[in-house]
């Protein structure tokens, strides 16, 4: 590859350019061509952005002779003014892979052939309306992801609730933003990011919780390293278990024992009480809630959280004293809250943090409960989870009577009797025999949900009915009855979402391979042979574009706190991206939301009327009122309880799973880029000097982690994570590894050993608190294939 500047697989985050508090953030031009092509050769370069995660970097794809030939990032765009990471930079390769599917598959005697469109069409229309008049609609599920394009998910939403009529709808948004989702909701009234990445720029204190900000969404550290290297350096205080880049720029660092995050946080707000650390005024003013949390979070002094979370009593007095001085205080959190336990009520208390000091509405003050996947929020806003549309209220009969106006159907067509199905709900339903036609569209549950023992035998049952819609034959494709070849990213017009709610376009730069058609062509085209219609006899999709799609959309937001009525796709064309709500009164968008602390919490108004925290029982309207919320944020509390799954003798470790940097979900595009692939070969399992030292384990020694599910065996990386914890990436299945490999096709899934449990309120599935063992099974040459940067670097590197 011809890089502008250093090898960026090995420079991660690039050169700094400092910059002081208020200042803006310097630009800095980040491009990546492939070998041989120079600028001049490149014919076009359009304008997209990235979807190799939430920070949704902007960039132009350069195309010549037909095809995708590298990235250039767009330097008027808010969010990286110019840069790229190490996966936005290499990751377009995949779209070139020459294993692309290119035609639909069929399985025939048990083998997946090729076929035509039109006979994979019929076969799944036909199984499709088989199930509906043998079973009804809660015979059929869908299962999406967080990987598509605003128009694809407002279409599948439609024609899944409008049409068919299940609520058997969700996202692998569930494995990563279903707590952002849910914590938003629980204290703000609806989802919406309350700041803006300008907050970054202007706070002067950062608190990161289970946020491994400088892998998961490296642009966003850069910028945060830019501030931390320049003048006014913000305070940082960072609670991971691993010594992350962040935790070693930190001023506190808190490694707490997995699953502890509650008692951390209720700490923490202890103290904020205790020293009188929060703005009454504006308490009572805004929040409802106050006496109850102030009354939970005083069980929780620093010594009895210290023994808890297995951390210093003094560390947490000085963060809490940090947050509590902090004049302009941004708070992030991501998967390890997300998708640890007690996953929303832990969320929430980072909410609680920044409103007990009114750090909310106004400059480098935020919480932000981040994402994870690069179009998350549009499956959250365009009703392709478990929201409604809009950002409706599934429990509120006007708003599900307003989405059947919009749609033009008979409001009883939408199920809103209950709450969506969530996907471990889906895969039970499916295991008991009540589902057994399922729809997985971008997404490889065969690799990412948990127990992976369970989920392929429930996907192979001979009962279910599977289709899967990818561009590659993934592990979860190998095992389909009818596989759609998609479009990708590049390849498709469309519009996409960032965690900062800025929405950008995405132009077709090239074809697609072959056959591959679009998801959203493929719904439209299914909800057509399925002879689905409007309340009137129309068909029930009226686009045919996605521009058509993204207007009618647009429509259906306004009012709603995702509005986008004031967007077009002219006008995102050319300029930076735009934050919604986006509307005639705020026609170049909203930065930040609250500003007059007015949060969307009326009940007539309100996207959910909140749960238990404890139990995740829904709240009716009846109880919702009577908390009387109107316009005030809900401080919600709750109490510390233990884990699931303990350490007991015979699995004596705790397991984390997680990212690298290099990689993507379960690989199926950076595995299939050289220099990524070169970067993070193959599945490692990290653990403490300790721990190694008690096992007898050398760096690079291979090594068989066991739980009460599975066994992963991999080569062992001594590294600086916490003792008592086990670390293992995500990424890796089976559909590269096969015997003469390194891993000689030994079972190297970390979810091989995850637990089915998930969050009681926002159905999260919990991966970072199984009880393992790890043994000693061969030695090794002292190579490990992990990464030598970030956090999974050796201890000895560290040191
Ligand atoms: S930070 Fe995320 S969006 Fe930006 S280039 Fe890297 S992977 Fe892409």
């Amino acid at each position: 590859m011809d890089g502008i500047g250093p090898h960026r697989i090995a420079d991660i985050w690039g050169t700094r350019t400092p910059f002081g508090r208020e200042e803006d953030w310097p630009s800095r031009v980040d491009t990546m061509l492939a070998d041989g092509i120079s600028e001049d050769e490149v014919e076009r370069w359009v304008q997209s952005a990235c979807v190799l995660c939430s920070n949704g970097c902007a960039l132009d794809i350069a195309v010549a002779n037909g095809r995708i030939v590298g990235v250039r990032g767009r330097e008027v765009d808010r969010i990286n003014h110019g840069r790229l990471g190490p996966k936005g930079l290499y990751g377009w390769q995949a779209n070139n892979s020459p294993d692309r599917l290119t035609e639909p598959l069929i399985r025939r005697n048990g083998v997946l052939q090729g076929a035509s469109w039109d006979e994979a069409f019929d076969l799944v229309v036909a199984r499709s309306s088989h199930v509906l008049e043998e079973s009804g609609p809660l015979a059929l599920a869908f299962y999406t992801t967080g990987q598509l394009f605003l128009e694809d998910y407002y279409t599948l939403g439609l024609v899944v609730r409008g049409g068919i009529g299940t609520p058997h709808l969700d996202g692998n948004t569930r494995l990563c933003t279903a707590t952002a989702d849910f914590a938003l909701k629980e204290t703000f009234g609806s989802d919406g990011q309350p700041g803006s990445y300008t907050d970054f720029d202007e706070c002067d204190t950062l608190f990161m919780v289970g946020h491994n900000v400088a892998e998961t969404q490296t642009v966003l550290w850069a910028r945060l390293l830019d501030r931390l290297q320049g003048p006014d350096r913000p305070k940082l205080v960072v609670v991971d278990p691993r010594p992350t880049p962040s935790a070693l720029e930190a001023d506190v660092h808190l490694p707490i024992k997995n699953g502890t995050n509650l008692a951390l946080l209720n700490g923490i707000q202890h103290e904020l009480f205790k020293r009188g650390w929060i703005d009454e005024t504006f308490l009572a003013s805004h929040t409802v809630g106050l006496d109850k949390l102030r009354e939970t979070v005083s069980e929780y002094p620093p010594e009895r959280v210290a023994e808890i979370c297995d951390v210093e009593a003094a560390d947490i007095r000085r963060a809490a004293e940090i947050i509590g001085r902090a004049e302009r205080l941004v708070s992030t959190c991501l998967q390890g809250v997300y998708q640890s336990h007690q996953a929303t009520a832990s969320a929430c208390q980072v909410n609680n943090i920044n409103l007990l000091r009114r750090m909310i509405g106004k400059p480098g003050c935020a919480p932000f409960q981040l994402n994870g996947q690069p179009t998350a929020q549009n499956t959250r806003e365009a009703g392709a989870d478990g929201d409604p549309a809009g950002m409706r209220n599934w429990q509120n009969r006007a708003h599900m009577d307003d989405l059947a106006r919009h749609w033009n159907v008979d409001p009883l067509v939408i199920p809103s009797w209950g709450p969506p199905t969530h996907v471990m709900q889906i895969l039970r339903l499916c295991e008991e025999g009540s589902i057994n036609f399922l729809w997985i569209t971008g997404t490889n549950p065969a690799v990412s949900l948990p127990e992976l023992s369970r989920i392929r035998s429930i996907l192979g049952q001979e009962r279910l009915f599977v289709v899967v819609s990818d561009a590659f034959l993934t592990e979860t494709a190998q095992i389909a009855d009818v596989v759609f070849p998609a479009a990708i990213w590049g390849e498709k017009l469309g519009t996409f979402t960032n965690q900062d709610r800025t929405v950008h376009i995405s132009e077709k730069a090239v074809d697609p391979p072959g056959q591959a058609k679009t998801d959203m062509e493929i719904f439209i085209e299914y909800a057509k042979r399925l002879g689905l219609e409007d309340k009137d006899g129309a068909p029930l999709v009226k686009w045919s574009t996605p521009e058509e799609c993204f207007d009618a959309f647009k429509e259906m937001t306004r009012g709603r706190p995702c509005d986008y009525s004031g967007l077009t796709y002219d006008k995102l064309r050319g300029g930076s991206g735009i934050q919604w709500p986006c509307t005639s009164s705020a026609p170049d968008g909203t930065e930040r939301l609250y500003i007059d602390h007015v949060f969307n919490t009326d009940t007539e108004y309100a996207e959910d009327w909140g749960h238990d925290l404890m139990t995740g029982g829904t709240q009716e309207k009846k109880h919702y009122s009577e908390l009387d919320p109107a316009g005030r944020a809900i401080l919600k509390a709750a109490h510390y309880t233990e884990p699931f799954e303990p350490i007991r003798e015979e699995f004596p470790l705790l397991l984390v799973t997680g990212r690298t940097v290099y990689h993507w979900h379960t690989r199926t595009k950076t595995g299939r880029v050289p220099e990524l692939d070169r970067a993070a070969p193959e599945a490692w399992v990290e653990l403490a000097q300790d721990d190694a030292d008690a096992l007898g384990i050398c760096e690079g020694d291979w090594v068989r982690v066991t739980a009460p599910r599975g066994v992963v065996e991999a080569k062992a990386r001594v590294s600086g994570i916490r003792p008592g914890v086990v670390f293992i990436p995500f990424h890796y299945g089976y559909w590269d590894s096969a015997e003469g490999d390194e891993s000689n096709g030994r079972p190297r899934a970390a979810n091989e050993l995850t637990i089915t449990a998930w969050d009681p309120v926002s159905k999260q599935p919990i991966f970072k608190t199984a009880a393992v063992r790890v043994e000693r099974i061969e030695a090794g040459d002292g190579a490990t294939p992990a990464p030598e940067q970030a956090a999974s670097a050796p201890s000895g590197a560290r040191a």
